[in-house]
C-alpha cells in the first residue's frame, strides 16, 4: 500500500516535471525572437519600423567585415552596471518623420519647416580599408557635400590623419565600435570594454567622443541601446537606403539603388573602401541634386 501511494507520488512529480520543461520550452521559443531583435531585413529597415528580427547583417565580402565573430553566448547575459534608458533608432532624418509635434512646429523659425529642397543624408562607414579615402574627402570636397562617417575606432587608431582629415574637411564623425564585432553577441564586459576604448581613441584623436553610433551589421538589442545611454550617445543610427556598395555589384548598379529609393529624409548607407560606392557617388550626389535634394550630415540627432 505505502509503496503504491509512493509510486503514485513520483509518476505525478514526472507528469509535473515533464509538463513544467515542456512549458518553460515554449516560452524560451517564444521569447527568443524578441530577444536577438536588431539585425535589418536585406535591403535596410523599412521606415518607420524596427527592423525585422533575422540575421544579423549581411554577410559576404563587406569590407568592413570580411569574417564574422565567433558566436558569443546565446542568450545576453544580464550586465554589471545598470543601462540608462534605450537610446532611440534612427533609420532616417527627423525633418522627414511626419511633423511629429512641437518638435517639428517649432523649427519654422530655423526655416527647416519651410525647406524648399528635400533633404538626405549620405553616410560612410569605415572597417579596415583606408586607401580611397583621400579621393573619397576629394569627391565630397569637390561636390560640396558634407557627410556623416562612422568609423571603427581601431581604424581611427590606425589612421589618425585619415581621420582627422574627415573632420577637418567638415564631415561629422560617428563611432562604429571599437572591432567591429557584432555587439549583441558580446558578453556585457566586452560590450562596456569596445564603448570604453572607442571614446579613449576618438577623444585622443579628434578630441571629443561621437555622439552617434552605427552597430556593426546593425545589429543591436534593448540592452546595448540603454548602455550607449550610459555612454552618453544620443542615438543608434541605422539607414533608410542600403546601397550594398560593399557587394561590388558595379557602379551603376550602386547609383541606380540609392537615386531609385531616394526620398525626402532618407539615410543612406555606403562604405569607405567600396570602389563601386566611389565610382558611383559622383553620379548619386548629381542625380540627387537634380531631383531636389540637399545634403545634410547628421547633427539633428546628435553630433
Ligand atoms: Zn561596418
Amino acid at each position: 500500500m505505502r509503496t503504491r501511494r509512493l509510486l503514485t507520488i513520483i509518476a505525478l512529480v514526472a507528469i509535473i516535471g515533464v509538463f513544467l520543461g515542456l512549458a518553460t520550452g515554449y516560452v524560451y521559443r517564444w521569447r527568443a525572437p524578441e530577444d536577438k531583435k536588431g539585425a535589418p531585413a536585406p535591403g535596410g529597415p523599412r521606415p518607420g519600423t524596427e527592423p525585422a528580427p533575422g540575421q544579423p547583417g549581411p554577410t559576404g565580402p563587406d569590407p568592413n567585415g570580411p569574417n564574422r565573430p565567433p558566436p558569443g553566448p546565446d542568450q545576453p547575459i544580464p550586465p554589471q552596471v545598470t543601462p540608462g534608458p534605450p537610446v532611440p533608432v534612427i533609420d532616417q532624418l527627423a525633418s522627414a518623420a511626419g511633423g511629429t509635434g512641437a518638435g517639428a512646429a517649432s523649427t519654422g523659425a530655423a526655416g527647416s519647416a519651410k525647406r524648399a529642397t528635400k533633404s538626405i543624408a549620405l553616410t560612410f562607414d569605415a572597417g579596415w580599408v583606408y586607401d580611397t579615402t583621400g579621393e573619397l574627402l576629394d569627391i565630397l570636397d569637390r561636390e560640396g557635400v558634407r557627410a556623416t562617417f562612422f568609423l571603427r575606432a581601431k581604424w581611427v587608431e590606425d589612421h589618425p590623419d585619415l581621420a582627422r582629415a574627415i573632420a577637418a574637411r567638415g564631415h561629422l564623425v560617428g563611432d562604429h565600435s571599437f572591432s567591429h564585432q557584432d555587439m549583441t553577441r558580446l558578453t556585457p564586459e566586452a560590450r562596456e570594454a569596445e564603448l570604453t576604448r572607442s571614446e579613449a581613441v576618438f577623444q585622443s584623436v579628434l578630441g571629443r567622443k561621437p555622439t552617434l553610433f552605427r552597430p556593426p551589421y546593425g545589429a543591436y538589442d534593448r540592452v546595448l541601446l540603454g548602455e550607449l545611454n550610459s555612454h552618453g550617445y544620443r542615438a543608434a543610427v541605422m539607414w533608410t537606403i542600403d546601397s550594398l556598395d560593399w557587394e561590388e555589384p558595379g557602379a551603376d548598379k550602386v547609383g541606380a539603388k540609392v537615386l531609385k529609393n531616394a526620398r525626402d529624409g532618407a539615410i543612406v548607407l555606403m562604405h569607405i573602401g567600396s570602389h563601386d560606392g566611389l565610382k558611383a557617388l559622383p553620379a548619386i550626389i548629381e542625380g540627387l541634386r537634380r531631383d531636389g535634394y540637399q545634403f545634410v550630415r547628421l547633427d539633428a540627432i546628435g553630433g
